[in-house]
C-alpha cells in the first residue's frame, strides 16, 4: 500500500512526460538519473517504469537503465491500422450502450472550441480528443476493448505533441468528432461505425501529407528509419510517404 501511494503518481508523470515528449523519444536514462530526476528512490522508479514497458512507453535495456520509446514512421501507421480494426465496432457499441451522461460529456467534448495556430489550444485539443475517444471506448462497457483504444492513444499522443504541423487541420477533425457523436447519441450503430471510419481514415489521409514535415520538425528526435527494435522497417510498400 504504501510503495503503491508513491508508484502511482510517479507512473502517472513519468507517463505524461513521454507523451508530451518532455522525456526526449529515444534517450536512455539509468536508473539513478530517473530517479534523480523525479526525486524518487529505486524501487519505486523500478515498478514505474516496468509499468511504462508495459504499454510500449519505454523499453528496458539489460544491465544499462532504459530507453524512452523512440518514434518512428512505421508506428505511427501500425496504430492509425489499429484505430481502424478497434474504433468502428466501439463506436457502435457506444451508440448502443453509452449513458446519457456519457453522451453529454461526449457532446461537450466534440465541441471543444478550437483556435488555429494557438499552441495552448492545439496541446488542450490533443487531451480533449484522446478524452473523446476514450469515453467512447468506455462507453461500451467492454474492459479489454477500452484497454486497447486507450493505449493506441496514448501512443499516438506522442506524434501529435510532436507534431505541430498538424495543428492545422484541428477544425476538420472537429467537425468528424461532432458527426461522430451525433451519431451515437442517436443510437445509430451502423451510421456511427461508418462516422467512425471516415473520421480515421481521413486522419490517415491528412497525416500521410504531413508526416514528412513532421518528420523535419522533430528531426532530433523523430527517427523516420528506426523501429522500437533497432531494425530497418520495410513501411515504403504500405505508405504513401515519397
Ligand atoms: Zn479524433
Amino acid at each position: 500500500m504504501a510503495i503503491e501511494s508513491v508508484v502511482e503518481p510517479l507512473y502517472r508523470k513519468v507517463r505524461q512526460d513521454i507523451v508530451e515528449c518532455e522525456l526526449t523519444p529515444g534517450r536512455a536514462f539509468s536508473e539513478a538519473e530517473l530517479g534523480r530526476l523525479y526525486n524518487a528512490s529505486r524501487t519505486p522508479v523500478r515498478e514505474a517504469c516496468r509499468r511504462l514497458e508495459h504499454e510500449g512507453l519505454i523499453r528496458i535495456m539489460p544491465f544499462r537503465g532504459y530507453m524512452i520509446a523512440p518514434l518512428s514512421v512505421a508506428e505511427f501507421h501500425d496504430l492509425e491500422e489499429m484505430q481502424l480494426i478497434f474504433e468502428p465496432e466501439a463506436a457502435a457499441f457506444a451508440a448502443e450502450r453509452a449513458t446519457p451522461e456519457e453522451l453529454e460529456e461526449m457532446r461537450t467534448l466534440a465541441t471543444y472550441e478550437y483556435r488555429v495556430g494557438d499552441r495552448t489550444s492545439y496541446r488542450e485539443f490533443i487531451q480533449t480528443n484522446y478524452q473523446l475517444h476514450a469515453l467512447i471506448a468506455q462507453s461500451t462497457r467492454n474492459k479489454r476493448l477500452f484497454d486497447v483504444v486507450g493505449n493506441i492513444h496514448i501512443r499516438l499522443m506522442r506524434f501529435f505533441y510532436l507534431g505541430l504541423p498538424f495543428d492545422s487541420y484541428g477544425p476538420a477533425l472537429v467537425a468528424e468528432h461532432i458527426r461522430l457523436v451525433e451519431a451515437i447519441s442517436s443510437r445509430n450503430a451502423t451510421e456511427a461505425r461508418c462516422c467512425a471510419t471516415e473520421h480515421i481514415r481521413m486522419a490517415m489521409e491528412r497525416s500521410a501529407s504531413l508526416l514528412m514535415s513532421a518528420i523535419r520538425f522533430g528531426e532530433a528526435v523523430f527517427d523516420a528509419n528506426s523501429t522500437l527494435d533497432g531494425t530497418i522497417p520495410n513501411t515504403r510498400s504500405r505508405t504513401r510517404l515519397p
